[in-house]
């Protein structure tokens, strides 16, 4: 379709740091502009922003409410990256900016790695592995035993795509599975819960697979923290927000949960100085979907979703 009104390449905005294959096609092949930097970003906006009519930005830094304001004439939003809790969607919604994600490209690799932060945290395999190359195993010490990752009840909070695909590779460790999401799932064959608290008491691990954003902070608070009890572990694949981590640290340094396993943090990359010292939190930095073939695939959607909304004013994977 063509327009009288094309999109040009001063038109589009780059937003913050983005993967590097993005940032080189953005530039080669639109010849994007970049947001500067915040000491002249603001000089910046009030000079060049009404002419912006497409951003395109990571998961991580968004189109927050402020910036979103000095775009009056934003069309449409491409965030590289499934979660979009960084956008104001509110803002959006409201005023017919359309947004797109990456949605399903990055699902494997995700629940790939709550499954290796399952057995890690479960079997204390880091810790393990710490405890060779400090030399203790070789000055003649038994590593402590673990728990058993085989067989346990789990709760997967957010019973999404990724929640979905964690609970399918789960089956192979005959685990028994509960969820629980804002809505209850048709046809899922799991426990369903009405709470996070009332899924916490009933399981022996929880996974917090949920989608961030104003409407899940601090969904797992101390309660549920409590709930989940001393022998209780929770694995975080999804966005720090979810957890209160204050709770959460006090938690693990008092033991009154066994232990976490963390890819996601409230303040990223700031993680709390306690969890460094501890021994029963496995920490990871926010690698979930972070492989070349899941990566290369997530910048093939992201530049999809630019090009078709230049080309047809729609995108190819819209949130509604
Ligand atoms: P999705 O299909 O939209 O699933 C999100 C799930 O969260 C849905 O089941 C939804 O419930 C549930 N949920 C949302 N708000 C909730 C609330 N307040 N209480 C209870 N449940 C709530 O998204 P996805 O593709 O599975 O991705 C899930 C999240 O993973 C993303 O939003 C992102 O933050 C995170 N993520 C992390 C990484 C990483 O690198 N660690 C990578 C990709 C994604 P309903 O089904 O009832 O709506």
């Amino acid at each position: 379709m063509s327009y009288e009104n094309p999109i040009t390449g001063d038109q589009i905005l780059r937003v913050g740091p983005v993967n590097p294959a993005v940032a080189a096609i953005l530039a080669d092949e639109f010849q994007a502009t970049v947001l500067p930097g915040a000491e002249e970003r603001n000089a910046w906006l009030e000079e060049h922003g009404t002419r912006i009519r497409v951003a395109v930005c990571s998961g991580k830094i968004g189109v927050d409410s402020d910036l979103m304001k000095q775009l009056p004439n934003l069309e449409a939003i491409v965030n590289f990256g499934v979660g979009y809790d960084a956008t104001d969607f509110g803002q959006a919604d409201q005023r017919g900016i359309l947004l797109s994600n990456t949605p399903d490209v990055l699902t494997d690799c995700v629940a790939d790695t709550a499954m290796g932060l399952y057995l890690d945290t479960l079997r204390g395999l880091s810790a393990a592995e710490r405890f060779v190359r400090a030399g203790t195993w070789a000055s003649g010490q038994n590593f402590p035993l673990a728990t058993r990752a085989t067989g346990r009840k789990v709760g997967i909070l957010g019973l999404g795509r990724i929640g979905q695909a964690i609970a399918d590779r789960l089956e192979g460790f005959k685990t028994e599975i509960h969820y629980h999401s804002r809505s209850q799932k048709e046809g899922a064959a799991y426990q369903y819960h009405a709470s996070a608290k009332e899924l916490a008491e009933a399981v022996d691990v929880l996974i917090v697979a949920a989608a961030g954003g104003p409407d899940s902070a601090n969904l797992v608070d101390a309660s549920v923290l409590a709930a989940l009890g001393e022998n209780g572990f929770i694995i975080n694949i999804a966005r720090g927000s979810v957890i209160d981590e204050a709770a959460l640290v006090t938690a693990l340094q008092q033991k009154t949960i066994a232990g976490a396993g963390l890819d996601v943090f409230a303040r990223e990359p700031h993680v709390p100085s306690q969890l460094l010292e501890l021994d029963n939190v496995v920490l990871l930095p926010h690698l979930g979907s972070g492989t070349v073939e899941t990566r290369a695939d997530m910048t093939s959607l992201t530049i999809e979703n630019l090009r078709s909304y230049l080309k047809d004013r729609a995108l190819i994977t819209p949130i509604s």
